[in-house]
């Protein structure tokens, strides 16, 4: 079986460590987030390809979520000892290394989806990690605080400011421009099913399907998706403040309806929303599931009634 999976960071890393052990033998294809890319200290950090490929690796800070397990940050001490900024974004000494090995492949003419590769090549996470695109793209936020009205980094919204202050706009600077990376649209193409994780529906899947030719190419296929919202919050992190900021209801309800029929054929909801599922949304097959990621057992069980519900609606 040939599986796709656009994802983010955390609740897409987890989603695909649950999908890889209910179905340890599909060939999954993760279609990476790269909107919340970043250049620090001349290096240039990837997160969710990172939280993907260290999660499914074996590699991650289990509590964190992100990061390296049994990290050090000596590196970033002595930057501070420099008065190196940003001070805000943390980066442990053995992620550090991820870093310049990706930013020497780069700066060598590589582009990311074959450094990505290689780095994978390290970790074995069991699934083909594909960036979006290899073209750039970085998403950006328009907020107005005491300097101003002004567009910050998606990372200096996210880390610095604890998206506190209101976004007015969210924007995937260079999205329209970008080409899905080699692979992307073939993989969808020769997919049985695109499962959507619970990813944060604006800035990580959101962002993916700005990529031209993505929301049609996936929009074409069986797509199930797990909702990021229980009970009318974000599981983990402020995806609430991304939805505000383009106008959609934190709930299951209104996510599902933001996707919308023409892209998603199923959704997963809480079985604290499970009036959802009774009610229904027009066009969208729900059901109501247990949905926190506890652990692999438990995500994996979300991934097998993710993937149930997409073989039952191909047929
Ligand atoms: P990020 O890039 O690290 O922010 O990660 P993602 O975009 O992949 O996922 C973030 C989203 O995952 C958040 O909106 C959370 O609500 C959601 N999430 C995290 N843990 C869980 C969980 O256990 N269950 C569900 N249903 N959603 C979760
Ligand atoms: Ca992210």
């Amino acid at each position: 079986m040939r599986l796709v999976v656009p994802a983010g960071g955390i609740g897409g890393a987890r989603f695909l460590r649950g999908l890889r052990a209910d179905v340890p033998d599909a060939e999954v294809t993760v279609i990476g987030n790269t909107g919340d890319d970043i250049s620090l200290f001349g290096l240039r950090v990837c997160p969710d390809l990172d939280t993907v490929m260290y999660t499914l690796g074996g590699g991650i800070a289990e509590d964190r979520g992100w990061g390296r397990a049994d990290e050090t940050f000596t590196v970033r001490e002595e930057l501070a000892a420099y008065e190196v900024a940003p001070l805000w974004f943390t980066l442990g000494d053995r992620d550090f290394a991820t870093h310049i090995v990706r930013s020497q492949m780069l700066a060598a003419g590589y582009p990311l989806s074959a450094v990505t590769e290689a780095l994978c090549d390290r970790w074995r996470p069991g699934v083909r990690l594909l960036p979006m695109s290899d073209d750039r793209v970085e998403t950006h936020v328009v907020i107005e605080d005491e300097q101003g009205r002004r567009a910050v980094h998606f990372q200096e919204w996210w880390v610095r400011l604890h998206a506190e202050v209101p976004a007015e706009q969210i924007i995937a600077v260079g999205a329209e421009e970008a080409s899905p990376a080699p692979g992307v649209l073939e993989a969808i193409e020769a997919a049985d099913a695109v499962l959507l994780p619970p990813s944060n529906p604006v800035v990580s899947v959101g962002t993916i399907l700005q990529v031209p030719g993505l929301r049609e190419a996936i929009a074409g296929k069986t797509v199930v998706g797990v909702s990021p919202i229980i009970g009318d919050a974000p599981v983990r992190g402020m995806a609430d403040a991304c939805l505000t900021a383009i106008g959609v209801e934190t709930s299951a309800r209104a996510v599902a309806e933001h996707y919308g029929p023409e892209l998603l054929d199923g959704w997963l909801v809480d079985d604290a929303d499970a009036a959802v599922a009774t009610d229904g949304v027009p066009g969208i097959e729900v059901r109501a599931r247990p949905l926190y990621m506890r652990d692999t057992e438990s995500a994996a069980a979300i991934a097998k009634a993710t993937l149930d519900l997409a073989l039952e609606l191909r047929s």
